[in-house]
């Protein structure tokens, strides 16, 4: 059995989770076991995790550089010598519109319904928000994850459990929430 979990392990045949749904049936299986096999899965995922960590922090380097940004544009005075459209790319003409970023362009370039928002910026802005509340929900799963192991007495449903929403994590996306630049404050 340990040869098989081994085999199954080194060469990613079957997810963590399907082995613990087969396994759990099998009422006379000890626990130490699978104890090599899922420490071992386990540290996969934290290697997986320490890369995300990694990740995180270049785009929490990102967020403060941006908001940084942010501050400059509310402190200090831009010149505004752009020869061409940020939108179209073609020659400013008069009537055009200048944003505290610094990006300028046509009029009839911006979107003239409600607030007038830079349209590259607040992209940018956007993903950068959805990253940080991904991060966020991220950290609490984990650690939900070890308390309820903690307290469980059956700890193979909770893991199982893990691993199922691990497997269905992308498809539970938030595409009702998004946040423009002028939500956000210093
Ligand atoms: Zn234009
Ligand atoms: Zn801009």
């Amino acid at each position: 059995m340990k040869q098989a979990l081994e085999e199954i392990r080194k060469k990613n045949i079957l997810s963590p989770l399907l082995v613990l749904e087969i396994l759990k049936e099998n009422p006379k299986l000890k626990f130490g076991v699978l104890r090599n096999f899922l420490l071992q899965s386990l540290k996969t995922q934290q290697d997986s995790i320490k890369r995300s960590n990694k990740k995180l922090t270049e785009d929490q380097n990102n967020i403060a550089n941006f908001k940084n940004e942010i501050r400059k544009m509310k402190t200090t005075a831009r010149n505004y010598d752009v020869k061409n459209c940020a939108a179209c790319g073609k020659e400013l003409q008069l009537p055009t519109v200048h944003f505290m970023c610094g990006h300028t362009y046509h009029e009839f370039c911006v979107e003239t319904e409600g607030i007038r928002r830079c349209t590259i910026c607040v992209e940018k802005f956007s993903q950068l928000i959805g990253l940080k509340e991904d991060y966020a929900a991220q950290r609490y799963d984990t650690e939900r994850f070890f308390k309820s192991l903690r307290q469980a007495h059956r700890k193979f449903d909770v893991i199982a459990d893990y691993y199922k929403e691990d497997l269905f994590a992308d498809i539970n996306l938030h595409p009702d929430q998004q946040t423009g630049p002028e939500g956000q404050n210093q």
